[in-house]
């Protein structure tokens, strides 16, 4: 008996050694909504009752966390509103293998559910030292100008570390972020994308953009290029918000998107997860016709507590 307990065990050890993706950096997605969250504050819509009856279908603001087992260190992409429940859903996927706060904090611009998670890190709660925040220049300003979020970096809550367009961060072990301009309503900051890469692996996040044509690159050589892209999915078609102005919010539409990418090869269209899904897109339901049709034309949508590993 111990003899065969023995062979296994040296069999185990010998699959995890063989095996090279075992430190391979992945992320879990900790949210999939709008800044707003679904269900959304004030709203009687279907939409919305939908989750009174089934408190499941409840989906967290838009939020990444990219973990490298290497170092046993991870990062956080937007600070949402949900953080609290959010770290709490990493630590879950993880067996508690992480410490408990980020090793940095990575924030696209200044929308309220992509920075005003901060606030947990100061003295009314986590009461952090130095966590690094990475942020562009005007959110950086924003930021260290603006009560109540100066004051999480005057008592050294957060420390601020200076992103620049296209210039890469080296994170542990070889993996680099790299921040890239998009155009969005940018009132408090300018608005980044990032593209996360780990050897051949490349993760592209782009919760807010206006319209893929007012991008200055080409979104399709760029998924091309990726591994993943999570891409704004934020309304599904024009129309859906009623009696509002949709051109004062603009996203590219789910349905303008299908059209953009429809000449890519399936293999591409499979790397679109679409993601930061407005409580009016029918594709929070599972069961919806545009959910189905979606999958059907071969693209994703990202699902929260979902894990994409780098390999
Ligand atoms: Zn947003
Ligand atoms: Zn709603
Ligand atoms: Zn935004």
């Amino acid at each position: 008996m111990f003899k065969l307990v023995s062979i296994f065990l040296l069999l185990n050890v010998a699959v995890i050694a063989q095996d090279k993706t075992y430190n391979d950096p992945f992320i879990i997605i900790l949210g999939i909504a709008q800044d707003a969250g679904y269900p959304q504050a004030g709203c009687e819509k279907d939409c919305c009752k939908r989750v009174l009856t089934d408190a499941s279908a409840k989906r967290m603001v838009t939020s990444l966390a990219l973990a490298d087992p290497a170092t046993h260190q991870w990062w956080l992409f937007d600070a949402t509103p949900d953080i609290t429940a959010q770290l709490q859903l990493f630590r879950s996927k993880t067996n508690a293998a992480y410490p408990i706060l980020p090793a940095g904090i990575f924030l696209t611009h200044g929308h309220i559910g992509h920075y005003t998670g901060l606030m947990y890190f100061g003295r009314e709660a986590m009461n952090t030292r130095s966590l690094p925040v990475y942020a562009m220049s005007r959110m950086n300003g924003f930021l260290v100008q603006n009560g109540p979020w100066d004051q999480l970096f005057e008592i050294n809550n957060l420390s601020m570390r200076r992103l620049r367009a296209d210039s890469s961060v080296n994170l542990s072990t070889g993996i680099t972020v790299t921040p890239f301009l998009v155009p969005h309503r940018d009132e408090y900051s300018e608005t980044v994308g990032f593209s996360i890469q780990y050897q051949q692996f490349k993760l592209i996040y782009i919760p807010d953009i206006d319209k893929w044509k007012k991008f200055g690159r080409d979104i399709n050589l760029l998924v091309k290029e990726s591994s993943v892209a999570l891409l704004d999915g934020t309304f599904f078609k024009d129309g859906e918000l009623a009696g509002r102005a949709m051109n004062e919010i603009p996203h590219p539409f789910v349905e303008e998107s299908m059209l953009q990418f429809s000449t890519l090869a399936e293999a591409d269209k499979k790397k679109i997860h679409f993601i930061h899904l407005n409580h009016t897109n029918p594709l929070l339901d599972k069961k919806s016709v545009p959910f189905a049709e979606i999958k059907k034309k071969g693209f994703n949508i990202a699902e929260q507590g979902e894990k994409v590993v780098f390999r």
